[in-house]
């Protein structure tokens, strides 16, 4: 008797093979060791060539996001109850404002190593928008608490993106700006050195994946149900652009960003990590059981990163255009009709 395995099956296959290869670590923090990179396949010395791969027309994409990332560096520091991180607070919530985004304060007190502190992400959904999200677009706002440290690429750069996106995507595809809710997480930043799960750092995306947890399962109704994927931008707008997806990426996203990296000629740029990574996708996978990737920088293999010279200097418009493209593709592949569901 012979079995005949469907194209799905073998893809689901090769995926899993895939995916179980490239998991030789576990959940651990980010560390500047660099430990299990290939230095060989991430130095790369020219700046991104790509213009425009999207289909979608009369954006030049980049060109606000690193304005925007401009802007908030004139802030300084956006360390946790700062004056910069206030002021990057007005910032987001006036520039959403005025795209058409009702903005919330999801305000809340935690306990840190540092004892209790206080925390706002700021959530935002199209005015006349879906009543309950179907997709999250997400990026941290806070910065490292580090002496001189500005976080251009961590995570200023993508916050700049979301920005963009929000200014933008309503006039290009108002469809698909009607799914979204755009989150900008507090707190990422552990205040100690290294992020801890549940006892420090992802402090604003533990809160936010709780809340929508307790939410779709309780009486608020805030959210109606889970949304469908988000989409979690962490450095991604550097010069020199290498981004290396976590391993454990879930199967349909990581299907789609792999989809989008080879049919637009990306490999040299996007490619998958040997391991997982903790950052502000994890609670929302693990926690808000809402599927997430992290489309983030090979920050092992960065010498800039948690370092002064992490500044505007580290941006590139070039790189901010090629990686919210590749955000946008990624969506609309998650959103097509004719994708099987896995
Ligand atoms: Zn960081």
């Amino acid at each position: 008797m012979s079995i005949k395995l469907s194209p799905i099956v073998i893809l689901s296959s090769l995926l899993y093979i895939f995916v179980a290869s490239c998991k030789k670590q576990s959940t651990l923090p980010p560390t500047a060791t660099g430990e299990g990179v290939d230095s060989s396949q991430i130095e790369v010395t020219n700046d991104v060539d790509k213009q425009v791969i999207s289909s979608y027309e009369n954006w030049r994409f980049g060109k606000k996001a690193y304005l925007h990332t401009k802007n908030i560096l004139d802030f300084g520091s956006r360390s946790i109850e700062s004056e910069g991180h206030k002021k990057t607070q007005a910032y987001i919530t006036a520039q959403l404002q005025k795209y058409g985004w009702s903005v919330s304060r999801q305000s809340f007190k935690t306990n840190t190593p540092y004892g209790e502190r206080s925390f706002v992400n700021l959530i935002a959904r199209k005015k006349d928008g879906r009543k309950s999200p179907n997709i999250v677009l997400a990026a941290h706002y806070d910065s490292k608490l580090m002496d001189g440290f500005l976080g251009a690429d961590d995570a200023a750069s993508c916050v700049g993106a979301l920005l963009e996106i929000a200014e933008h995507l309503p006039k290009q595809d108002k469809e698909i700006a009607d799914q979204i809710e755009l989150v900008f997480f507090d707190g990422e930043e552990a205040l100690t050195p290294n992020i801890e799960f549940m006892k420090d750092g992802l402090f604003g995306s533990i809160y936010y994946s709780q809340y929508m947890r307790n939410d779709v399962a309780g009486a608020k109704k805030t959210y109606l149900q889970t949304p469908t994927f988000g989409i979690l931008l962490d450095m991604i707008g550097h010069r020199n652009l290498s981004i290396k997806i976590p391993s454990d990426t879930p199967s349909s996203l990581l299907l789609s960003y792999l989809s989008v990296i080879e049919k637009h000629e990306l490999l040299d740029r996007f490619g998958v990590a040997d391991g997982s990574i903790l950052d502000d996708h994890y609670p929302m996978n693990k926690i808000a059981d809402l599927p997430t990737m992290d489309l983030i920088g090979n920050f092992s293999a960065k010498n800039w990163w948690h370092t002064k010279k992490d500044n505007l200097e580290n941006i590139s418009e070039n790189s901010l255009n090629v990686s919210i493209q590749v955000a946008l593709e990624i969506m609309k592949d998650q959103l097509a009709p004719t994708k099987p569901k896995y």
